[in-house]
């Protein structure tokens, strides 16, 4: 897997349509990565296992796209052999009206995965910089004070995310950004699956057709963010979303490299847990009613 094409490269531009979304690295077809994909599957299972024991790490995974990019299945398929109790899922939608009484990065703070834990954002508080920036409307409804929001919004928010993530970092939460690149072709496919398809229906909602038409808003918006916010303790991933297998193998692949790199050890007992350890053993040696 060449990952380097795949990362934003910290203080450089990049354009997004040097991104293919078509791209499939080493693979020819789902087949030939399948193999790739179960291997991780199975490594995260095992990394998980001892990031959870050690208790100091916790991994955040941020996920944004376009509608039917496949955010959901990426979820679903790499975190397939994770033990359920060391995970948890966040998907952020509108905020409610308690959500909009508070600053923007509020409700996320509350939703930050323990030490040992991986939490997954389905969404995030990209969305203050996406879809806000995209319906400014939105932005009048948060009730900030009216001389704080200047022309200077965007870059001030970037500031705020990128002290946040470097803040979260520090103490220890490593952060991986996805974004699924769909092409505009495959995600009019997609719609049309889902409202040709009896058992894809639910997954069709209008409003993604009214948001399909700010495409190239959307787009400028990406990249501003991309360019802006990827940083070494919160690295954004352009990951080529036409092809399901694909987003799912690169995100895997991902994932487990970057718990590697942490080189994560279960705990050594200090010597008061081997005491009790050995006398534990010893009492049950001396416990006859089981036998
Ligand atoms: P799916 O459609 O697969 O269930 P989804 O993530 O698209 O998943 P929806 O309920 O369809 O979920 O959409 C959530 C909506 O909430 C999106 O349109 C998103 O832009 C919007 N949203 C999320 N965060 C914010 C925010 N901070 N401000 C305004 N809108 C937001
Ligand atoms: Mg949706």
């Amino acid at each position: 897997m060449n990952k380097e094409r795949l990362l934003v490269p910290p203080g450089k531009t990049i354009k997004l349509k040097d991104f293919d979304p078509a791209y499939t690295g080493k693979f020819s077809s789902k087949e030939d990565a399948a193999g790739k994909l179960q291997s991780d599957i199975v490594k995260l299972a095992a990394l998980q296992d001892v990031l959870y024991a050690q208790d100091t790490y916790s991994l955040l995974l941020i996920f944004q796209a376009m509608d039917a990019a496949g955010k959901d299945g990426v979820i679903k398929h790499v975190m397939s052999g994770v033990n359920p109790q060391g995970c948890q899922v966040v998907s952020f939608k509108t905020p409610s009206a308690e959500e909009l009484a508070h600053d923007y990065l509020w409700r996320s703070m509350k939703q930050m995965p323990e030490r040992g834990r991986i939490g997954i954002f389905n969404r995030s508080y990209y969305e203050e910089v996406l879809v806000v920036r995209v319906h400014p409307e939105i932005l009048g409804n948060q009730r900030i004070p009216r001389q704080l929001v200047t022309k200077d919004i965007w870059k001030e928010r970037f500031e705020q995310i990128n002290a946040y993530e470097r803040y979260l970092s520090r103490n220890g939460t490593v952060i991986l950004k996805f974004f699924l690149n769909i092409s505009n072709g495959e995600q009019k496919k997609r719609f049309l699956e889902r409202i040709d398809t009896p058992e894809k229906n639910w997954k069709f909602s209008p409003a993604d057709v009214r948001e399909r038409a700010h495409w190239k808003e959307y787009m400028n918006a990406f990249e501003d963010v991309f360019n802006n916010t990827s940083t070494k303790w919160a690295p954004w991933h352009i990951i080529p979303a036409d092809r399901k297998w694909f987003t799912r193998t690169a995100v895997a692949d991902i994932i487990v490299t970057t718990l590697e790199s942490l080189d994560l050890r279960y705990p050594a007992p200090d010597p008061d847990h081997l005491k009790d350890l050995k006398e534990a053993r010893a009492a049950l040696e001396k416990d006859h009613l089981s036998s």
